[in-house]
């Protein structure tokens, strides 16, 4: 962490547990009527009425999940609520709650944690979910940090990754490989930091590529976007993992093949000209290099007519029969069988 000697440290110790706690929890605001009781009490109390509920949590860690080097705290926070609400949204569900828990050493200052929560708050307001409850540990090591979202949806709306069927277009939101090559930038720049610490980054041409990597959103708007045309995809997951991991999950849960377009994989101008300066192919980099969290679904081709156009939707391929496999036809026209290659977590 660059850290800055005139920064005012407090010591975990100096608050306990429960005043920690109450310190960290005191502005969160109930915003939403299905929650009767938030922070407070044994457990949270939610009410659904006829509503499905959707629960998804993830569990981010220190040293694997980020690197607190060059992702700041404030960052911190808001990424985690938004990698979970991303798991909401493609369920078709809206995201109503979450319950943060938080494992931490001495090392982290309260000061520290406040900015954690500072971007907990933020994508809160912002996304407009209610922190009901978590919990708080010492850690011996690092920090862990873990994030529940509940969501809800009308009976019937809720969107699997298994309803895919032959001949269905395969969608896309927004753009592709940014938030990777964002973490490639970041990572140079850290290594020039080791070197010579008064070298200050120029990070002007990338602002795209870094935003993607350390403030992501989540796509809430698809799902009202999806919602207000009237079409409800037959399948549906988050890109966090790379486009091909996400298409294989799709094809083998809905046991159906595709043809991927290379042509049509939408690609920000800013991911062609770094990938181009880190020598590396921006297809690789869309397949495999995750934490997009954009919105991957399939469609009937009868609901093409109401996505034509639409400058946040790109079609990339068509579903097809399981035994056709699953292929990347690339510019040449070749067909390349589609490899998951997930780059995070237990492969590196
Ligand atoms: P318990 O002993 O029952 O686990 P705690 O003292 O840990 O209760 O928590 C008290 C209240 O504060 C509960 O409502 C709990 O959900 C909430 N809470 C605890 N830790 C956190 C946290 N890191 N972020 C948000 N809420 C928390
Ligand atoms: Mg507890």
């Amino acid at each position: 962490m660059i850290e800055d000697k005139n920064q005012q440290r407090t010591q975990l110790s100096d608050l306990g547990e429960f005043g920690l706690i109450d310190h960290l929890t005191k502005n969160f605001k109930i915003k939403q009527s299905s929650t009767i009781k938030g922070i407070g009490d044994d457990a949270a109390v939610l009410n659904f009425a006829n509503k499905k509920v959707v629960v998804t949590t993830d569990l981010l860690v220190e040293g694997v999940h980020f690197d607190l080097s060059y992702v700041p705290l404030k960052h911190l926070g808001y990424k985690a609520v938004i990698v979970n609400l991303s798991d909401v949204f493609a369920m078709n569900a809206r995201a109503t709650q979450i319950t943060v828990s938080i494992a931490v050493s001495n090392r982290f200052p309260l000061e520290a944690l406040e900015d954690l929560y500072a971007g907990i708050e933020t994508a809160s307001s912002l996304y407009n979910v209610d922190v009901i409850g978590g919990d708080t540990t010492s850690s011996t090591t690092g920090l862990l940090i873990s994030v529940t979202a509940i969501g809800e949806v009308d009976k019937d709306d809720e969107v699997y990754r298994s309803g895919a069927k032959p001949n269905d277009l395969l969608v896309v939101s927004g753009d592709l490989g940014a938030a990777y090559m964002g973490l490639q930038v970041l990572e140079r720049e850290k290594e020039v930091y080791k070197v010579n610490p008064n070298n200050q980054p120029d990070l002007e041409p990338y602002t795209y590529i870094v935003e993607r990597q350390l403030k992501p959103e989540a796509r809430k708007d698809i799902v009202t976007l999806l919602s207000d045309l009237k079409v409800k995809p037959s399948s549906m997951i988050d890109v966090s993992d790379g486009l091909s991991s996400e298409i294989m999950h799709l094809c083998k849960q809905s046991e159906v093949g595709c043809d991927l377009y290379e042509e049509k994989i939408p690609l920000d101008p800013q991911v062609i000209a770094t990938c181009e300066e880190f020598n590396v192919d921006s297809t690789t980099v869309a397949l495999n290099g995750g934490e997009d969290y954009e919105l991957l679904f399939t469609i009937s081709q009868d609901d093409f007519p109401k996505i034509k156009g639409n400058p946040n939707l790109t079609v990339i391929g068509y579903m097809k029969e399981a035994n056709a496999g699953m292929h990347l036809v690339t510019r040449a026209d070749t067909q390349i069988p589609i490899k998951a290659q997930g780059w995070k977590s237990f492969n590196d």
